[in-house]
């Protein structure tokens, strides 16, 4: 070993023990601060399912490859990250010695081949990775970056340090190739032999590449110790528990969403007749009462943007991006830890935890973030702003962007449910709404003997569950079917195809009263287990006897739809629920019902959220709308998994719009750029916001917003379906 390797070694040595140390150190810190956060004991079952979906989401990059040059870039930093780690470790033998590399695999070919290959690939991933991050650095020139409040510098830290270190790889085998000291041949490492034809045959020269590469690794080693919050580099490692302890791991990638989480207390669902806000938890209103993977997601953030980019309200103008509420929340909640792990917290009546004893030692700042509040304007040193929380519709397009599964949408809604419950604080308007909920048993207030109204004057009697026992369908109508005038013109036309295709079906009438969707999306988880416990007991006494199977409904409302199908399990009501778009198309299909006249004009169709992303019914209204006008949608650039939100979701059709962009005029700009004569829609919500969003235009005697099966009506049964618009792109 000559003097320079001595020395390379003994560097080498001394800064991986710093960094090493400095790693553990940080890794105790993060467990430590996870496991602050609350039981979630339903996050360890299904092992098989949650290990599969890791690694084929890891593996395949399934939500990264969705935005195309960036998923392959990403992969193969991924890959090369993963397999050239073995050669930084390989670099501590060529530090001792120029001829230095792994035992065994070291002397294969194969594995050269492949270091070779993926360094290659490795080198081409960082660079576009860099100029994408260039381009879209939010300090550029009339940029809508994604990175906007990214903490840009980590961002560019980690891709140097990955050039770098991919850079020095090839230097190394290019000193060993000058010097002699390379035992692969040509074929398998032409890169490298390139290298070495251009290098000096300076035999030191290997340790000392070998020590800049182990100095690099090791710097960002010590810099990502230091800064615990730096998701960007430690998502490398915190992805992987992060998908695997996701919420529904069974479903595809990108489908996580669906039911709502339970309110939760302790690891178990509240039960609301036993719960008291004293010792049990009502929704969140602390950061450590969120549970341990919710602290893990908050950990796991890559600060990639992809969500704030898809978000209704950050592009619209509003306070609110899902990624700067979770970088918030993780910031408030590591800066928070030393409190909380000193044994302070306020327990549930809000008295301090701990002894003034236990808490003299803290450094100012952790007792002064102890006492933000958790939702608070600014001049209140809230971490998450009211507007910012009350911003959010639920429309799930951050969750179904996120590359690490990050569950924004249960976070938002368990911050509301404290709000609501306990707080009684929430927008002021949205109060009639609950009121109504609660007294009337629908949104608007009608009265419920006005349920079936919208059945008067059709040709056909609508048979009432009770009045027959045959039925197939359930005919859910749901509240807006059944009061709002334009969505009662959808209920008919749903019927009216219903009947002619024969299939038997009956409603509840006045035995229906609201899913309950509005009540839980704003937080008021108490009013949704009101109204869906009703809901459960009449749906089970409508069934009774029938295997789940024959339990079948349909609903025009995608709210519904999501509410009777995904949740009411949690309530113990187990029904098949189709969206009516859905056997609309299998009644064409099957050949019950027969598009006779083509709808011309143009049409383009709008995927309400919980419809599509939440419950993935893309095809079937496509392929209503394809055989009611014979011909090919036109889509707009915003559809399927990246669709729009028309800005109802989450309660916010009951809330005012009042600060940006009205989300419902720049989903219907979208539309209206297509040229399209017709929007259709699948939700009596997004009809409402476009029709608004159409008029406020000025442009409703040239568009008309309608319903798949209104569409789908015309062109069955044209004479059944009149004065449904203004001008007439209907053909014939
Ligand atoms: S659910 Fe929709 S509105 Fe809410 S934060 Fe996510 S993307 Fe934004
Ligand atoms: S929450 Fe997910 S999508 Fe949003 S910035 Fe973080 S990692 Fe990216």
């Amino acid at each position: 070993m000559g003097s320079v390797q001595i020395v390379a070694t003994i560097l080498a040595a001394a800064i991986t023990a710093v960094a090493v140390g400095l790693a553990v150190r940080a890794v105790m810190k993060m467990v430590a601060v996870i496991r602050l956060g609350q039981p979630a004991p339903e996050r360890f079952t299904d092992k098989g399912a949650r290990t599969k979906t890791m690694l084929v989401e890891t593996a395949g990059h399934t939500r990264m490859l969705k935005w195309s040059v960036v998923g392959a870039a990403h992969w193969f930093v991924m890959v090369g990250f993963i397999v050239l780690s073995l050669l930084v470790l390989e670099a501590y033998f060529e530090v001792v010695t120029p001829g230095g590399g792994l035992p065994i695999i070291g002397h294969w070919t194969i594995f050269a081949l492949a270091t070779e290959l993926i360094g290659i690939l490795g080198l081409v991933g960082i660079v576009v990775l860099m100029a994408i991050r260039l381009r879209n650095r939010p300090n550029r020139p009339g940029n809508r970056s994604r990175f906007t409040g990214s903490t840009m510098w980590q961002g560019y830290f980690v891709e140097w340090v990955v050039l770098l270190v991919l850079i020095f790889g090839f230097v190394i085998r290019g000193f060993k190739v000058a010097t002699d000291h390379f035992e692969y041949p040509v074929w398998a490492t032409p890169l490298s032999h390139a290298v070495g034809a251009a290098l000096p045959a300076w035999t030191a020269g290997v340790s000392v590449a070998a020590l800049i590469k182990i100095v690099i690794s090791m710097t960002w080693l010590i810099v990502i110790s230091l800064n615990v919050t730096m998701g960007v580099a430690w998502h490398r490692f915190l992805a992987f528990p992060n998908i695997f302890f996701k919420r529904e791991p069974a479903k595809p990638a990108g489908s996580g969403l669906g039911a709502l989480r339970p309110m939760m207390s302790e690891g178990k669902p509240l039960d609301f007749e036993e719960a008291d806000p004293e010792s049990d938890q009502f929704g969140v209103a602390q950061v450590e009462q969120f549970s341990w993977k919710g602290l893990l997601d908050f950990s796991t953030c890559t600060e990639c943007g992809r969500c704030q980019s898809q978000c209704p309200a950050w592009n619209t103008g509003k306070p609110l991006s899902p990624k700067l509420l979770v970088l918030s929340l993780r910031d408030h909640a590591y800066a928070k830890a030393p409190y909380l792990l000193a044994g302070g917290g306020k327990d549930l009546t809000g008295e301090e935890k701990a002894t003034a004893a236990q808490l003299a030692h803290l450094d100012v700042l952790a007792l002064a973030e102890a006492d933000r509040p958790l939702i608070g304007t600014a001049e209140e040193g809230g971490v998450i702003d009211p507007d910012v929380l009350w911003s959010c519709t639920t429309c799930g397009a951050c969750v179904e962007q996120c590359p690490v599964d990050i569950e924004h949408v249960d976070h938002i809604v368990d911050m509301r449910r404290y709000q609501v419950l306990i707080e009684s604080s929430f927008p002021s308007e949205a109060g009639v709404m609950l009121r109504n909920l609660e007294n009337k048993g629908n949104p608007w207030g009608a009265p419920q003997n006005t349920r079936e109204d919208w059945t008067k004057g059709l040709d056909f009697e609508v048979p009432r569950v009770g009045e027959v026992d045959d039925f197939e369908y359930l005919f859910w109508v749901g509240c807006a079917g059944a009061f709002e005038d334009r969505a009662k013109k959808t209920t008919r036309a749903v019927a009216t195809l219903l009947n002619e295709a024969g299939v038997k079906f009956a409603i509840l009438g006045e035995g229906e009263t609201c899913s309950g969707d509005p009540a839980r999306r704003i937080g008021n988880e108490f009013v949704f287990r009101m109204l869906a416990q009703q809901n459960v007991e009449t749906l089970n006494e409508a069934f009774e006897g029938r295997e789940k199977a024959k339990r079948k409904i349909v609903a025009t409302c995608p709210h519904c739809f999501n509410t009777l199908g995904n949740e009411y399990g949690q309530l113990g009501g187990e029904f098949e629920v189709v969206h009516h778009s859905q056997l609309l198309a299998h009644l064409v299909s099957t050949g019950k019902l027969t598009p006779v006249q083509p709808v011309d004009g143009g049409v383009t169709y709008h995927d309400p959220c919980y419809l599509g992303r939440h419950n993935r019914v893309f095809a079937a209204p496509r392929e209503v709308l394809g055989d009611a006008i014979q011909g090919e949608l036109t889509e707009m650039p915003r559809n399927s998994e990246r669709s729009f939100c028309c800005g109802a979701g989450g309660a916010r059709m009951w809330m005012e719009e009042k600060i940006g962009k009205r989300i419902n005029v720049d989903r219907v700009e979208e539309a209206m750029a297509t040229g399209a004569k017709t929007v259709a829609v699948g939700c009596p919500f997004c009809s409402t916001m476009l029709n608004d969003g159409v008029n406020g235009k000025g442009a409703g005697e040239q568009v008309e917003v309608i319903d798949v099966a209104s569409v789908l009506l015309r062109s069955v049964k044209p004479e059944a379906a009149p004065g449904e618009r203004k001008t007439a792109p209907v053909a014939g």
